[in-house]
């Protein structure tokens, strides 16, 4: 018998349904999640499950699993657009401290091609957009996200806001294979540009990096260089992680595309589904180096808020 989200997933009405991507309507009990200790931001908010880019390396199709669905591919196909997301946001912010973190889009992309037609993520950007002295990211790989450049720019105005784009490689060809149906790797960087010109700070994350397909120093460096060009004021970059939901998409993919590669990626992987020891500290060092190279930050580097900077101005000088 199903039970919890599985079961509301099997219920939820749909939406809509085209080629081979329905989407639905899902009854949500909460929006904002708490992460686990160790992120660098306290909850998360997904305002979808599932997404259509359907990266092959994806760590989020556990998500997926959760609904009974374990076949990998229904996570691309399936997009589940959460119910009444402002109401909820509202409702659980009541909850959150003003110093934690809230990251929008751990776990499906909030900028997707349902956005178009559901606007889910618009939803609770308006209501962030009515609050002050947040600290807001959001992660993406779309062009979409310049229709809201004037929400996220009232939003950055009193919050502290950052958007991360995602870029794993400049290479078009490669990322058509890696992440088949995101945005191609240059409007990804047109879109950092729209947003540091609009006084959005942006930054470009290449994760996942992928041993022996997007690690190179060359690689990474030509990322870097395009992401300062653009106007992007930090890079960083995390290992791919993969757990046997994402194994069972990635692997396929490997033997297809990078068949010399299969063998060691599923040694290294079907015992551990972090990358860890000397490898990690090699890419480690090569994303700092890279970084310092062109001048960028890491995602750590922090800024004011317009209005905040104001209000400790007044803290500091009180009128009256
Ligand atoms: S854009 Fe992000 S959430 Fe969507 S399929 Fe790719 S990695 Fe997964």
């Amino acid at each position: 018998m199903l039970v919890g989200i599985a079961k509301m997933a099997a219920e939820s009405p749909l939406l809509e349904s085209k080629r081979q991507v329905e989407y639905f309507e899902l009854p949500a009990r909460s929006i904002l999640h708490r992460t686990k200790p160790g992120m660098p931001f306290r909850w998360a908010i997904n305002p979808y499950r599932g997404c259509e880019f359907g990266c092959r390396y994806c760590y989020a199709r556990y998500t997926h699993e959760f609904m009974g669905m374990e076949d990998g591919r229904e996570f691309e196909e399936k997009i589940y657009a959460k119910a009444d997301v402002a109401a909820l946001l509202r409702r659980d912010l009541r909850k959150v401290g003003r110093e934690d973190g809230i990251a929008i889009g751990t776990a499906t992309d909030p900028y997707q091609p349902a956005e178009r037609r559901f606007g889910r993520t618009r939803a609770i950007l308006e209501v962030f957009s009515g609050g002050r002295g947040r600290s807001i990211s959001l992660i993406t790989k779309s062009d979409l996200i310049v229709r809201d450049l004037p929400l996220l720019a009232e939003i950055g105005r009193g919050n502290v806001l950052r958007v991360h784009l995602t870029i794993t490689t400049t290479d078009t060809e490669l990322a058509r294979a890696l992440e088949p149906l995101a945005p191609r790797p240059d409007l990804r960087l047109a879109t950092v540009e729209r947003l540091a010109g609009a006084g959005i700070r942006v930054g470009v994350n290449s994760n996942p990096i992928m041993p022996l397909i997007t690690d190179s120093e060359e690689s990474l460096d030509r990322l870097a260089g395009a992401a300062a060009r653009a106007g992007a004021s930090y890079f960083g970059g995390g290992l791919l992680f993969l757990m046997p939901s994402a194994q069972k998409v990635f692997f396929p993919f490997l033997e297809e595309k990078f068949p010399h590669l299969t063998r060691r990626y599923r040694e290294r992987f079907e015992k551990n589904a972090y990358l860890r020891g000397p490898y990690q500290e090699m890419i480690r060092e090569r994303v700092k180096r890279i970084r310092a190279r062109h001048g960028l930050d890491s995602y750590s580097a922090d800024y004011q808020p317009e209005l905040s900077a104001g209000r400790e101005q007044l803290e500091l000088f009180p009128l009256g």
